[in-house]
């Protein structure tokens, strides 16, 4: 039956009916007829609790009985301050304000407009554009498009709409490189930094993982780096946790890994536990503080309808106190190692001769082939072994929800490995 449903990213003369959803439990979501299939993507990252989470259902339901929505302009409310005090805790070091919006891409737009704001409101009005990386995505408005990266990024068609920002070499130091192998990345940015720095308000970057652009993986000491490096030039350093936030490189966030705190960082896909819709975006008192002052310039002009849902609010609170309780980076550590053992040291995999690479980081492991055509019908191959795997562009990966027991991660490890072996 047709639906007036218009699909994201698909081409509309060639897709198939997209199978119905009904429910879902634990890693699996139900298919319309029953069938159960594993999702090894966490629908698209966020859902790291998996489906139908009793105690993320119930706080919805709670909450939805007290309050659902109303307006954070000139209110507030126990959730959303709750939740902002939770997310101080929790984030690195000094990170202690929140602005709340409705979206990782949202989340992005305010953390620019904020790094934009407070350049001008601390004397440098020249400095008007980001730096960002090639294999960098950072969402899907026309802001978040311009920083990404303008070559692969699937955004090319509207580049004449875009405002020009600057961008430098994507990282090729791997996650455990030597300090000299960062070097060479380091230099690269350095270069671009010290031709531009005059016009440059931030540098943004998705931190140790470049998800949607590719899975690029790098090293703890490329933060440390540019850390310093944004320091000596008048940068701010924005991180996009948006994807790589809540665990998913196996510590609660990819700064944590480098002990890096930046000026502003941005959540949003695993923040509710992928229950609602919702993105935070954190300053430190000294991004914070340049906007304390008289002048109408210091008000910061952005609100979204939704900012501090009630519900989401309620929700990501009720994500964390499980995340913590139920001991998710313990979790995420085993499922690291089953991806490493089932993909890492597989020789055979590494061998083939469509396989370009094969990485892993925390709960995250990618095949890397060397064409999308390579890939072209492993999700159906999959879905016919029961896993949803939905690959970008020549990447096949899997990002499964921390609750996916180790008899599922080897099921999808499986999956993905005998693509690559079928006759
Ligand atoms: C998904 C994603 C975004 C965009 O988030 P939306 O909620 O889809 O707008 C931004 N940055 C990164 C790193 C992402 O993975």
């Amino acid at each position: 039956m047709t639906t007036p449903v218009w699909h994201p990213y698909a081409h509309l003369k060639t897709q198939t009916p997209a199978p119905k959803v009904i429910g879902g439990d634990g890693a699996h979501f139900v298919l319309e007829g029953g069938e159960r299939v594993l999702d090894a993507t966490c629908s698209w990252w966020c859902m790291i609790h998996g489906y139908g989470h009793p105690r993320l259902v119930a706080a919805i339901r709670e909450q939805a009985g007290e309050l659902c929505h109303v307006m954070l302009g000139g209110l507030t409310h126990e959730p959303a301050d709750q939740l902002a005090r939770e997310l101080v805790r929790i984030t690195p070091a000094g990170l202690n304000h929140v602005f709340y919006s409705d979206s990782g891409s949202v989340g992005m737009e305010v953390a620019m407009k904020m790094a934009l704001q407070y350049q001008v409101l601390t004397g440098h009005p020249g400095k008007q554009k980001m730096l960002s990386l090639m294999k960098a995505y950072h969402g899907d408005t026309t802001g978040c498009m311009a920083v990404c990266d303008p070559e692969e990024g699937m955004h090319s068609l509207f580049a004449s709409l875009l405002p020009q920002h600057h961008f430098a070499p994507a990282p090729t130091a791997p996650f455990d490189a030597t300090v000299e192998q960062v070097e060479h990345d380091l230099n690269a940015l350095r270069d671009v930094l010290e031709r531009h720095h005059h016009e440059i308000a931030a540098l943004l970057m998705e931190p140790l993982l470049q998800a949607a652009g590719g899975l690029n993986m790098t090293s703890p000491a490329y933060l440390t780096g540019a850390r310093a490096l944004c320091d000596e030039f008048g940068v701010l350093l924005i991180f996009d946790e948006v994807a790589t936030g809540f665990g998913r490189t196996g510590k609660l966030f990819a700064a944590d890994h480098a002990g890096v705190t930046p000026d502003i960082m941005v959540l949003s896909k695993g923040l509710t536990g992928g229950y609602l819709g919702h993105a935070a975006t954190l300053a430190n008192d000294r991004v914070h503080d340049a906007f304390i002052g008289d002048s109408p310039q210091h008000a910061f002009m952005h609100g979204p309808t939704f900012m501090g849902n009630p519900l989401a609010c309620r929700v990501a609170l009720e994500s964390l106190r499980v995340f913590e309780e139920d001991d998710y980076l313990g979790k995420i550590g085993q499922l690291n190692r089953v991806l490493r053992c089932e993909l890492i040291d597989n020789e055979q995999l590494s061998a083939h001769s469509q396989v370009a690479d094969v990485r892993v980081l925390g709960a995250t492991a990618v095949i890397e082939a060397h064409s999308a055509e390579a890939l072209a019908g492993v999700g159906e191959f999959a879905r016919e072994r029961g896993v949803w795997l939905r690959p970008i562009g020549r990447w096949l990966y899997t990002m499964p929800a921390y609750i996916t027991s180790e008899a599922e991660m080897v099921q999808i490890t499986d999956v993905m490995k005998g693509w690559f072996n079928r006759t």
